[in-house]
């Protein structure tokens, strides 16, 4: 299970600006570069760094430096001093298990085990499907310790086998110790399509091509819940994707259920997960941009039940702010021309710089605007796998709104 060699590593010792140490006392993961006024010696990639507190030359927090990213220290250990090591690791593992398992109780053999940040390895995620664990690093930083953090994960997991994504700017940037994005580096993979299992539902994803680590496993309890409202209902699915909404609905017996997307090779994983599942309804593809699709689904006048919207993250910087909220407000809008008298719209955003209340708002200032009003069901967050622990963390938010 080694598949890196051994890195070593230099212990930094830094001092902050008096607004970032602040922030830092409060438990925050991220130190940005200027935000540091004092170092010791020149870092390299996973370097330990100690924050000493400026007044009383105190320990702080620990973290790893990151020499390729703005964020120049992810920290990882606050107030009490540690040592980073195998233990270390394996306590941190142990708990991210720990909090999983009330999921694991369900009919469920997919999970998200680390969460980065929110499960103390900013940087690493590590989503499970089946046997199979995929991490996907966004940092240099955990070489040195990738050996135990893979041993760790399978030996908790009781995974097989070990895929490792690399993500685009990991793979631009510094050393990668010879491995490649989708490379299998424990046990053996017979077909990169891996079936699991999400209440009971059987799904695909592709593990070493698919979009992060193959699949979005963050919305499982709202697919679930959209599941339960489907029986007997038409739905559309909007944003699709592999059909995680569409295939629950299906199971959940919809009469009929629309997905919809601008990718043509999403839509088809979505037909082959719910071929995967016994189910009576009918299951209808539509190929087009979201916006323009649900106009033309309002031209033909056209209505569903259940209309679910759960697009990409409209912002991905700071600039695209404003334009993301314009977005959701145009969805909000065309979405609920679609639902029928008493039916249900579902409004998902995973924007984190949107935060919850605005998104909220937005979505209920636009349905009011198209003369509907509506009884708001249930607003929900991440599924218990995605545990937030910081500001940033929170991406998740999705609307249950019966419209009269
Ligand atoms: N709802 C999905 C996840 C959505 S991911 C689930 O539950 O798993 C975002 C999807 O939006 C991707 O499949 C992408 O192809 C699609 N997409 C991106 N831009 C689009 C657009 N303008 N119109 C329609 N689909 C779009």
């Amino acid at each position: 299970m080694n598949c890196i060699p051994f890195i070593e590593t230099k212990r930094l010792a830094v001092k902050l600006k008096p607004s970032a140490e602040k922030v830092v006392k409060q438990g925050h993961p991220w130190v940005f570069e200027d935000s540091i006024v004092k170092q010791n010696i020149e870092g390299a990639a996973g370097d330990l760094v100690i924050v000493f507190d400026n007044d009383k030359n105190k320990f702080l927090a620990c973290g790893l430096y990151d020499p390729y990213s703005p964020i120049r220290i992810k920290l990882i250990q606050f107030k009490k001093a540690a040592q980073i090591n195998e233990d270390w690791f394996e306590e941190k593992i142990a708990k991210a298990y720990e909090l999983r398992k009330p999921l694991l109780v369900s009919d469920t053999n997919s999970y998200r085990l680390l969460f980065g940040e929110n499960d103390c390895l900013p940087g690493v995620i590590a989503d499970i499907y089946d046997k199979v664990l995929v991490i996907k690093l966004y940092s240099h930083i955990w070489f040195p310790y990738f050996n135990w953090i893979v041993k760790h994960l399978v030996t908790i997991s009781g995974s097989e086998t070990v895929v490792i994504r690399l993500s685009r700017s990991l793979q631009t940037k510094g050393e990668v110790y010879g491995l490649n994005d989708g490379d299998v580096i424990y046990g053996d993979l017979t077909n990169e399509v891996v079936v699991f299992r999400e209440h009971g539902v059987l799904f695909s994803a592709n593990v070493i091509k698919g979009h992060k680590t193959g699949y979005f496993l963050d919305h499982r309890h709202n697919r679930k819940m959209v599941g339960e409202l489907a029986h007997n209902k038409t739905v559309l699915d909007v944003f699709s994707y592999a059909g995680g909404f569409s295939v629950h609905a299906l199971c959940g017996g919809a009469k009929e259920v629309v997905s919809l997307d601008i990718s043509e090779h999403a839509l088809l994983m979505a037909q082959n997960n719910a071929s995967l599942n016994a189910h009576k309804g009918k299951h209808e593809i539509m190929v087009a941009d979201a916006f323009e699709g649900l106009q033309r689904l309002i031209n033909t006048k056209r209505v569903f039940d259940i209309v679910v919207i759960d697009p990409p993250s409209f912002a991905k910087r700071e600039s695209e702010k404003e334009k993301a909220k314009n977005s959701y407000a145009r969805l909000a809008k065309l979405g609920s021309q679609l639902v029928t008298r008493n039916g249900i719209l579902v409004l998902a955003s995973c924007s984190s710089r949107v935060i919850a209340e605005d998104f909220f708002a937005i979505s209920e200032k636009n349905i009011l605007a198209t003369g509907r009003t509506y009884t708001a069901l249930e607003k929900t967050t991440h599924d218990i796998d995605h545990p937030v622990s910081f500001k940033e963390g929170a991406y998740l938010k999705c609307g249950y709104y019966r419209l009269h």
